[in-house]
């Protein structure tokens, strides 16, 4: 078996946004160059195919996907953000076709692990809207696809791009079947949603855990909150498959982020939910290209990862101790979610070092 896939089509590159907007097909060049010029031991290329209209439907509206479709090959703003060049639809579709086709790869056991190096992003997408660079919402599709075609029955789909995946959020809101856990700059930064005290509805109730951050958060922070919330939920929520909305612009060279991050901060997130991939998924693990601004902390970023995926053993990273606003975040999330979480009334805070 492949230890990791590497899922990415040329053709994403022929979305071409307007002069100047951060979303440039230069982002992704730049990730498939470096992977090129130097590739990551353990990781292999697979081919692909475009997502279908059906496949679209597990998550966006018929009138929505339709709409789209009839767009192809033609230039048009969707929203304010997000636009479409005659090269669009087909990267979309492929977009969405790499992350449901890596789903695939992991649950038939073609490979443990596998990044869909993809654009347009997708984690802004809601059922019936294109929002925030995003067409199609790629990272819910793939697990969507995972409970529909799949056989999984329970995917943790984590977030870690500095916004808010407020079309994931929305695509699985009230569903215990998917849980959705982001960390992001907190509201009212774009695209507004994201509040703590979000967390799903009806029998999505705590399924969603959100966890908005003040900029400046930096990798011990994030660090802390996904070792001292998400290791434990996971505990608790059993994952057959981890899905990740893999964005970089939390780094701290980022041109929109305002967070502190580092490779180092990424490498260390990457550790920890491929350990919970290791505990509960049989090492099933998926990660989905969203935002990050600057080319070299987005190249440094999924090397990283990447390199962390193909590692034969993880360690997890060290204990970290998260800076005074990330410790309130983490009290309240552990209040709000000890209600939900059994495994989060068992834990302590760690002390601070010294
Ligand atoms: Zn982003």
């Amino acid at each position: 078996m492949q230890r990791t896939l590497l899922f990415s089509d040329a053709r994403c590159l022929a979305h071409e946004t307007p002069y100047d907007h951060p979303e440039s097909p230069r982002r992704l060049g730049a990730i498939l160059d470096s992977l090129h010029a130097a590739p990551v031991d353990g990781a292999a290329w697979a081919s692909f195919r475009p997502a279908t209209r059906e496949e679209l439907l597990l998550v966006h509206r018929p009138e929505y996907v339709d709409a789209i479709l009839a767009l192809r090959g033609r230039t048009f703003r969707l929203d304010p953000d997000t636009w479409l060049s005659s090269g669009s639809v087909d990267a979309a579709l492929l977009a969405a076709g790499a992350s449901i086709e890596a789903v695939r790869a992991l649950c038939e056991g073609k490979a443990t692990t596998a990044f869909a190096l993809v654009r347009p992003p997708g984690h802004h997408a809601e059922p019936d809207r294109a929002m925030g660079f995003c067409v199609f919402n790629n990272a819910a599709i793939a697990a969507a696809a995972a409970r529909a075609q799949f056989g999984c029955e329970r995917i943790l789909l984590v977030d870690w791009d500095v916004h808010h995946g407020n079309g994931s959020q929305r695509a699985f809101w009230t569903r215990p079947d998917v849980l959705y856990f982001s960390t992001h700059r907190a509201p009212p930064f774009y695209p507004r949603t994201g509040r703590l005290e979000e967390v799903g509805e009806g029998l999505g109730r705590g399924y969603t855990v959100n966890l908005p951050l003040p900029a400046g958060t930096g990798d011990d922070d994030f660090v802390a909150l996904y070792q001292a919330l998400l290791v434990p939920i996971a505990a608790d929520f059993r994952p057959d498959l981890v899905v990740v909305s893999a964005g970089f612009d939390a780094h701290r060279d980022d041109p929109l982020g305002g967070m502190r991050m580092t490779a180092a901060g990424f490498e260390a997130l990457a550790a920890i939910v491929r350990g919970i991939a290791d505990r509960h998924a049989d090492g099933r693990l998926l990660l989905v290209l969203e935002g990050g601004y600057d080319l070299d902390a987005l190249v440094d970023g999924v090397r990283t990862c990447l390199e962390t995926m193909c590692a034969e053993q993880v360690e997890p990273p060290p204990p970290a101790a998260p800076g005074d606003p990330a410790r309130r975040i983490l009290e309240a999330a552990r209040a709000l979610h000890a209600a939900y979480w059994p495994s989060l009334r068992a834990v302590e805070t760690a002390p601070p070092p010294g």
